[in-house]
């Protein structure tokens, strides 16, 4: 008798989608991570939950049909982690014309399901906030919806509910090495101790490691695969609305710049294919310039490298990138006679990690009995209001606990939706949350982080369970250090 049903090796969005699924399907799992959960690709995404332009333009409509239904799906699941918003396109004289832009918006509004979300519209920009932050010439503006994810929290969210349903989640555990027979045997170093794991099936979820675990780890033939990298820069605010940007750029690709934790801009996406080691992924100048000159072209505010605060890099796998319209990742199941199955599950938007999941864990339906597919109408962890309360959301905190300032309940609320009463408790008064990190954290966040979120140092806290890292000063972030190697 195994141990599990099914281990998991990797905690980005892929694997802790898998442990989510399957434990609500009713196997029993265990999830291992080397480092901190979304500690690599899902921490460095462009952010965005969309049925994607890109696949527009490539007339795959029924993965932009299944991609934005996903993406109603998640608005409803995580209203607090997912933010409806309107994406501004410029039209600029010298790319794609309007009558193109105008059609296609068209089109996507119809493969919406919309989920309530409005639909597109043509916007003269001349008077309007959304042309203020950019050059003069640019008069009109096609307008649509799509959403915005906070990655790394999406991430957590589904590790808590795969947990809460009763999944081992650890990490700092390290697979060093898996053998497949009638179940598999795992080694995993869990903080410095060995342990041995016994599965009856096993995923490899671990991204862009995924063929060197299969070559090392597993020693299974690596299924054939391309590392690729995608990176994005942040620079400080660029406007002072609410709206993406959409910007053509001479090669005919699409950025985006989008408002990033209130006070900056997240510009992105440049993607090429990765060599090296994809735990230490960096940003090439090559490529900051030119997010830089791209922005430049539309914003009457130039911005140059050196304004740039902090790069976002990820690598994940892909299969045949350099067919015209590229899968939307990947799963593989390996089932030899006589052996337990691996599944591999790689690559991919964010915006159907969920789908990608179910699908999946389907595949092990000939391997044991399974409750049905359940997490398309479920809500994540906090997430159980409609996405249009997520104001009266931020209201109602205000009120209950009078010493938060609106930005910081908007990050409360969009941080831990319904669950913040599990953070602040019945606090009067800010000092009731113990000491203060930086102008937004204080010792009950950080508790709570610490015990019901794998928190285990600073940088857990500063980039992953949130994004405060950015404003946070050094000796603040010294004494957030020290508290948390006591309060463990
Ligand atoms: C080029 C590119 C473009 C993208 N564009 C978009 C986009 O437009 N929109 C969008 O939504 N998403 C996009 N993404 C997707 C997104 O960034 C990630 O790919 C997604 O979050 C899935 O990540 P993952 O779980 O597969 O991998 P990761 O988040 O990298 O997780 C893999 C995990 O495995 C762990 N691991 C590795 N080896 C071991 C081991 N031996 N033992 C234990 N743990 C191990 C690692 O520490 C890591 O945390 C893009 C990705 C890429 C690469």
């Amino acid at each position: 008798m195994a141990d599990y049903d099914l281990a998991i090796i990797g905690g980005g969005l892929n694997g802790v989608s898998v442990a989510r699924d399957a434990t609500g399907r009713g196997l029993r799992v265990i999830l291992v991570e080397q480092g901190d959960l979304g500690s690599a690709a899902s921490s460095a995404s462009p952010r965005l939950i969309h049925g994607d332009l890109v696949l527009l333009e490539q007339r795959a409509l029924l993965r932009v049909r299944a991609a934005l239904t996903e993406r109603d799906r998640w608005l409803r699941n995580a209203p607090h982690l997912v933010r409806p918003m309107r994406f501004a396109v410029p039209a600029h004289p010298h790319e794609r014309p309007a009558w193109l832009l105008r059609s296609g918006l068209w089109l996507y509004d119809r493969l919406s399901s919309r989920g309530g979300l409005p639909g597109s519209a043509t916007i003269d920009i001349t008077h309007h906030p959304i042309g203020n932050a950019l050059k003069r010439p640019f008069g009109t503006a096609f307008e649509y919806s799509d959403c915005v994810v906070d990655d790394s929290r999406l991430v957590i969210a589904n590790a808590l509910d795969a947990a809460e349903r009763g999944a081992a989640i650890r990490t700092g555990a390290r697979c060093i090495r898996a053998e497949q027979r009638e179940v598999w045997r795992l080694v995993v170093i869990d903080r410095g101790r060995r342990t041995v794991i016994t599965a009856r099936a096993l995923a490899n979820a671990t991204g862009a490691w995924t063929a060197s675990v299969a070559e090392t780890v597993l020693r299974v033939r690596p299924p054939r695969l391309v590392p690729i990298q995608s990176s994005q820069i942040v620079v400080r605010r660029l406007f002072d609305n609410e709206n993406v940007y959409v910007f053509q750029n001479t090669d005919g690709r699409l950025v985006f710049a989008m408002p990033y934790e209130r006070d900056f801009t997240l510009i992105g996406t440049v993607a090429h294919v990765f060599k090296g080691d994809p735990a230490a992924v960096s940003m090439a100048a090559a490529d900051i310039g030119y997010l830089c000159e791209a922005a430049n072209r539309y914003f009457r505010e130039r911005i140059e490298p050196s304004d740039v605060i902090m790069t976002l890099s990820g690598a994940n796998m892909a299969l045949n990138p350099e067919r015209p319209r590229p899968p939307d990742g990947a799963i593989t199941l390996d089932a030899p006679r006589r052996k337990a199955p691996l599944l591999s599950v790689f690559g991919g938007d964010i915006t159907t990690a969920r789908l990608r999941a179910e699908r999946a864990v389907s595949k092990l339906t000939p391997f044991y009995p399974m409750s049905p597919r359940w997490t398309a109408n479920t809500p994540l962890p906090g997430g159980d209001f409609g996405w249009q309360q997520f104001e009266a959301e931020v209201d109602r905190a205000c009120e209950r606990w009078r010493f938060l300032s609106e930005g910081q309940a908007q990050r409360l609320v969009g941080a831990y939706g319904s669950r913040l009463p599990a953070v602040l408790g019945e606090a009067k008064n800010r000092s009731e949350l113990g000491p203060a990190f930086g102008a937004e954290l204080t010792g009950a966040e950080v508790r709570y982080l610490m015990a019901k979120e794998w928190a285990r140092f600073a940088d857990d806290v500063l980039w992953r369970r949130s994004k405060l890292g950015l404003t946070m000063p050094p000796p603040d972030r010294l004494a957030l250090t020290e508290f948390m190697a006591t309060a463990s």
